[in-house]
């Protein structure tokens, strides 16, 4: 639940809001609905709609303040819970970064727009998600969905596993208008509506728009007036001023004398508190007839995400229980792989609560290679969350701990007695040679890494009793350090390999 402080003609009232006020445009949404309901493609079981986003984890220009992956993650798989029953899976495009004050803090400006545009995915949903946004109306503006750039702005702290914002962002994009449509600017009091209400219409914005029929309670006009959709009750917008819970309206008419019933759980109304939200069977059947409609074709790509569920915790390998690392740099981080992951993200820091200075990294294998300096004899604390692109709320699993220590290697494995790297540093043209004496036959995988622990390739090999030799391909890598890793039942080897252009 998220408690905001409104400012309102210079007096403060303090609600509580989870139906979040939008700045979303109503009449293009109004326009859509109608062309939609014409053509209307109703949801139908088991035939599934993959919906790719791409997340835009936006900072500022010194590089702070972004969202965190954890959050986005954790809203993922609420999103598809909120969506679960409309055959949506959503997935992830891609995660980008970028560091842009404008598209931090002012999103509506036309120098975000530039950065933003820039930026945009042709083939997937964009949700920017950013620290503030201008506001246009009443209150304070959580999220957006812009229609003319057909992309989705949040505010970091709606991105959770909790909030229904982004849902509700969704609908919008996939055509959905406010239930309360029309009341956005002026939402019901008295005055200036009178109770019974005495307008036929609402009261337009200060611009001059936004003024529509009013719905009425006996179903009458409910085709063209409020979002035009008949199974959504009337709505005069009671949760944004009138009411700060999801509780009935007891109170307020409409012209005719009738009390009105908006249906305060609707995730496309702004009402409070409400246990949980839901879509009525039309607003379903209209999304899903949106996702099938021509403009929606750049997101209906064909690709069929990972769908696997990731529910099984990590199983570390290494380091793990206090154990030495074997020294203070070229650490891996071991584990298995598990069931229905294919990406995973990693965190360590020398605080178990992940507060000193926590670096992150998300690698598609089971293995992360620290490369940078750590603190001698110093404890270092890590954990794993495991996921794929549709299946994202795992969470991290227990925490793990290590000692920096040079002390006996532990990664080493017992069974090879000897080896070397060369030639080292080498040639990108050439190869260079591991060699290796041991005292049992070994299977394993050979892997080079970048500096930054990323797995750039992968061999499975074969370490026989007494000397062997692996050569390790080098030709298309760039200058500069690489590891090449020997991972074992036994355990694991780190070299550090230099390539010269
Ligand atoms: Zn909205």
């Amino acid at each position: 639940m998220i408690r905001l402080v409104f400012a309102l003609a210079g007096m403060f009232m303090a609600f509580a809001i989870s139906a979040q006020p939008c700045a979303t445009p109503q009449e293009p949404l109004l326009e859509r609905t109608d062309a939609n309901k014409k053509e209307m493609i109703p949801v139908q079981r088991g035939a599934l709609k993959y919906i790719p986003m791409t997340f835009h984890l936006v900072a500022n220009e010194s590089g702070s303040g972004r969202v965190t992956e954890e959050s986005v993650l954790y809203q993922i798989a609420s999103l598809n819970e909120q969506y679960g029953d409309q055959e949506s899976i959503f997935y992830i495009d891609r995660f980008n970064y970028f560091d842009n004050d404008a598209v931090y803090n002012t999103p509506r400006s036309g120098a975000a727009n530039v950065q933003m545009k820039l930026r945009r995915d042709n083939n997937s949903i964009n949700l920017f998600i950013v620290n503030a946004i201008e506001s246009t109306g009443p209150g304070q503006t959580l999220a957006y969905y812009d229609p003319q750039e057909d992309w989705l702005v949040s505010r970091k702290g709606q991105i959770n596993g909790s909030s229904s914002t982004l849902a509700h962002e969704v609908g919008h994009f996939f055509s959905l208008a406010h239930p309360f449509s029309g009341w956005d600017c002026n939402p019901f009091d008295i005055p200036p509506y009178s109770n019974p209400v005495a307008l036929t219409h609402t009261i337009p914005c200060d611009g001059g728009g936004g003024s529509v029929l009013i719905e009425l309670h006996d179903r009458s006009n409910c085709n063209t007036a409020g979002d035009r959709i008949c199974d959504t009750p009337e709505d005069y917008n009671l949760g944004l001023f009138w009411q700060d819970d999801c509780a009935e309206n007891n109170s307020v008419k409409d012209i005719n004398g009738d009390v009105i019933k908006p249906m305060t759980n609707n995730y496309m109304s702004y009402y409070n508190e409400c246990a949980s939200y839901e879509f009525t069977t039309t607003q379903k059947n209209l999304m899903n007839t949106d996702f099938f409609t021509f403009q929606r074709a750049y997101i209906r790509t064909g690709n069929v995400p990972n769908t696997t569920p990731v529910t099984d915790p990590v199983e570390y390998i290494f380091p793990i229980n206090g154990q030495s690392a074997g020294g203070t740099n070229n650490i891996l981080l071991d584990w298995e792989d598990t069931p229905g992951a294919n990406t995973y993200l990693v965190i360590y820091d020398r605080f178990q609560s992940f507060t000193f200075n926590p670096q992150k990294a998300i690698v598609t294998s089971s293995e992360y290679l620290i490369t940078e300096d750590l603190a001698e004899d110093a404890t270092y604390y890590w954990k794993v969350w495991p996921y794929n692109e549709s299946q994202t709320g795992a969470g991290y699993s227990a925490t793990q701990n290590f000692k920096a220590s040079l002390g006996t290697a532990v990664n080493d494995i017992r069974e090879i007695t000897g080896h070397t790297l060369s030639p080292n540093p080498v040639s990108g043209l050439d190869k260079s040679i591991l060699t290796l004496s041991a005292t049992k036959n070994i299977e394993g995988t050979l892997d080079v890494m970048s500096a930054t622990g990323q797995r750039l390739s992968s061999q499975r090999v074969s370490v026989l009793s007494g000397i062997s030799q692996i050569e390790v391909e080098t030709s298309g890598l760039t200058g500069g350090l690489y590891f090449v890793v020997l991972h074992t039942q036994q355990g694991t080897l780190v070299e550090r390999l230099l390539v010269v252009d």
